[in-house]
This record gives structure tokens, C-alpha cells and sequence, in this order.
């Protein structure tokens, strides 16, 4: 068993019910993902250059234990996008749900997408730059460990206050 980071996402609609019906979501793919611990709803800004006339995000952050791998793991995150209705219109638009993998054990994933499987990066690659991701799961996971930064999550949350 894996325990694995994900950071939840939502500004369109009733946030905070995408991001608990994400959950449930998931948690009812079966016995081979437990949602394991979930952090606070945090209200934030809109991130990167697409911020205009964007709605503020709540994030989240839910620790999960499974068995099966990352590249499985991923599929059924942007299965379960699709189905809550996610419309990809530009990077970093808007968005009813998105659920992305911020930590999985201590792997380093770098897998290329090809004409059918998606890419995957892990850990996130901008995770240790956001807060947004950096805060909800400090409350949960404090002293998981970046595997290529070598620090812990709180750590890195420390480190982008003092850059700010
Ligand atoms: P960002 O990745 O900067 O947070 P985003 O979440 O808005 O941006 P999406 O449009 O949701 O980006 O995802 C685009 C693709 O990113 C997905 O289809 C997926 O293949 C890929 N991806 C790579 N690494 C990850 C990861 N760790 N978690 C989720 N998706 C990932
Ligand atoms: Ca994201
Ligand atoms: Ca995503």
C-alpha cells in the first residue's frame, strides 16, 4: 500500500460540494483507494498568468492509501474530471473540479503522454511553488517528504512564505 497526496481544485459551480462529491467519487472506485484524511476547504486566488475574471478556488488536499500505481491513479482522477463535467477550455482556466497527484509514496514519475495515455509528473511539478497546494496539505501531511527536494511538506511551505 501507497499513500499518495492529491490536491483538489474547484471555482465554478458550488465548490466546496465538487470538491466533497470528488472525493466520494473516488472513495467509491472500490477497495483498492481509501480516502484516508482530508484537509480544511481553503478559499484562494486565482494562480498564473490566467487570473482575469476568474472565480476564487477552493482547495483541498486528501491523503489516500492504495495499490494501485500512479499512471491507474491518474486515469481515474481525470475519468472522475469527466464525469463531474470538467471542460478543459484553456490552461489554467476555470474549472469545476481538478484533481491532480502531489505525492505518491516516495516516487519519482516521469512519464511522457502519448496518443492515448496521459502525461504524468510526480511529485507536481509546480507544487512547491503554490501555496494553494503547499497549505491544505500541510494541515494533513506535514512531514511527508519531497522526493527530489528532499523536504518536507512544511518545510517547502516555509520556504515560498519567506520568498513572498
Ligand atoms: P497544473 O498541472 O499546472 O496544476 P492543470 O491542473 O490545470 O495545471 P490539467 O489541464 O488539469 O492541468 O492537466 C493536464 C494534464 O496534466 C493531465 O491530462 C495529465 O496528463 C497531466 N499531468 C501530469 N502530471 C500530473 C499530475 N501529477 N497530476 C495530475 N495531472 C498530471
Ligand atoms: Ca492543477
Ligand atoms: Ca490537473
Amino acid at each position: 500500500m501507497t499513500t499518495a497526496y492529491i490536491g483538489i481544485g474547484s471555482n465554478l459551480g458550488d465548490r466546496l460540494q465538487n470538491c466533497r462529491k470528488a472525493l466520494k467519487l473516488l472513495e467509491q472506485r472500490g477497495v483498492r483507494i481509501r480516502v484516508k484524511n482530508v484537509s480544511g476547504a481553503y478559499e484562494t486566488k486565482p494562480w498564473g498568468p490566467e487570473t482575469a475574471d476568474q472565480p476564487d478556488f477552493i482547495n483541498m488536499a486528501a491523503a489516500v492509501e492504495t495499490d494501485i500505481g500512479p499512471r491507474a491513479l491518474l486515469e481515474i482522477l481525470l475519468r472522475i474530471e469527466n464525469e463531474m463535467g470538467r471542460v478543459r477550455t484553456k490552461k489554467w482556466g476555470p474549472r469545476t473540479i481538478d484533481l491532480d497527484i502531489l505525492l505518491y509514496g516516495d516516487e519519482v514519475v516521469d512519464l511522457q503522454g502519448g496518443s492515448r495515455l496521459p502525461a504524468l509528473k510526480v511529485p507536481h511539478p509546480l507544487m512547491h511553488k503554490r501555496e494553494f497546494v503547499l497549505l491544505p496539505l500541510a494541515e494533513i501531511a506535514p512531514g511527508a517528504v519531497h522526493p527530489v527536494l528532499k523536504k518536507t511538506v512544511k518545510q517547502l511551505l516555509e520556504e515560498l512564505a519567506t520568498q513572498t
